[in-house]
């Protein structure tokens, strides 16, 4: 019993990622879910009963994605269900491409949802649309952020870094922190799987070729006081210590629901694809970290991981599978 209102509390300061299914209309070439595309999306009736169950697990922030939730034609009743549910917070990743008819980004923020992370791969529209395959789609996406940003709605940018972008990141946080006004940019390292693993070869760029880039972009979101940058999937022995606490990694408190699979704790199923060299096992960040994905160390080889202090002794057997 006190275990199940403990467990309860925890998840109310956690997000529950609610995957509602595949279908996208952009054809991101770096896509890792391609090979999920066939999989069967969401009821509306499944949905619904997700939202319900995620709040009686006592979650108070849902977040909607996909694939693109915003093209399915159920998504503004399921924001509104949500609302009525409970959740505080009811977040939608997007590509921002439907959210730039001003008629429906309304209907979706009156329905509840008031926070947008837009998935947005450049700077510009050469960048952003060479990358998505879909042309105009980064003005349609900044269309759709400056919309909902004038119904009141909070917006951040996820950015997948790749080979056509790597170079261009502190002029990223430029044009969307400074001159677009979100409040938080996610700087993703891709994890080489589906399309993006297929495409290694030209897409691909190696931690620490894109590593002085992402330090410049974290500089400049540091001196602009960005309410929230986060760095994915790299690791912190490539960060001075003061940016360690930009990147989650195990401390990522995310419940992952997505068609035919539940995901309790979204970092500790990463554990088992990845590598732990020699420096990691000396790592003190290794419980945060997990060490070094096995896709990229296939790619590129661990030579990078460079440890992060002396591991504190452990009455617990220290072996690390
Ligand atoms: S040494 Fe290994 S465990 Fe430590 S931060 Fe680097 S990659 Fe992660």
């Amino acid at each position: 019993m006190k275990k199940a209102a403990a467990l309860k509390a925890a998840n109310a300061g956690r997000v529950y990622e609610l995957t509602l299914g595949y279908e996208c209309n952009c054809n991101c070439l770096f896509c890792s879910i391609a090979d999920k595309k066939q999989r069967r999306a969401k009821t509306t009736a499944g949905a619904m009963a997700d939202i319900s169950s995620a709040r009686a697990e006592g979650f108070r922030i849902i977040g909607f994605g996909g694939g693109e939730p915003t093209i399915r034609k159920d998504i503004i009743k399921l924001a509104a269900f949500a609302r009525a549910a409970g959740f505080g917070t009811i977040r939608v990743q997007t590509n921002g491409i439907m959210l730039s008819y001003p008629a429906f980004a309304k209907k979706l923020v009156d329905a509840g949802a008031g926070y947008f992370k837009f998935s947005i791969h450049g700077h510009t529209a050469e960048v952003h649309d060479r990358l998505t395959l879909v042309k105009g789609s980064f003005d349609r996406a900044l269309a759709g952020l400056r919309n909902v940003r004038a119904l009141g709605a909070r917006t951040g940018v996820d950015i997948v870094i790749n080979r056509l972008n790597y170079r261009f990141l502190p002029q990223y946080v430029e044009t969307f922190a400074l001159r677009e006004g979100v409040s938080g940019v996610s700087f993703i390292y891709p994890i080489y799987e589906g399309a993006m693993l297929a495409r290694a070869g030209t897409l691909g760029v190696k931690m620490t070729e894109a590593l002085p880039y992402v330090k410049e972009a974290l500089a400049l979101a540091r001196g602009i006081l960005l309410d929230r940058h986060i760095v994915f999937n790299m690791p912190y022995c490539l960060f001075e210590q003061r940016d360690h606490a930009l990147i989650p990694g195990a401390r990522l408190k995310l419940k992952v629901n997505s068609p035919g699979q539940i995901e309790e704790n979204f970092f500790l199923n990463s554990k088992a694809s990845k590598l732990r060299p020699p420096a990691c096992k000396a790592c003190s960040k290794l419980g945060d970290c997990g060490g070094i994905w096995k896709n990229y160390a296939a790619l590129y080889g661990t030579g990078e991981a460079a440890g992060c202090g002396k591991k504190k002794p452990s009455r617990r057997s220290p072996a690390e599978p």
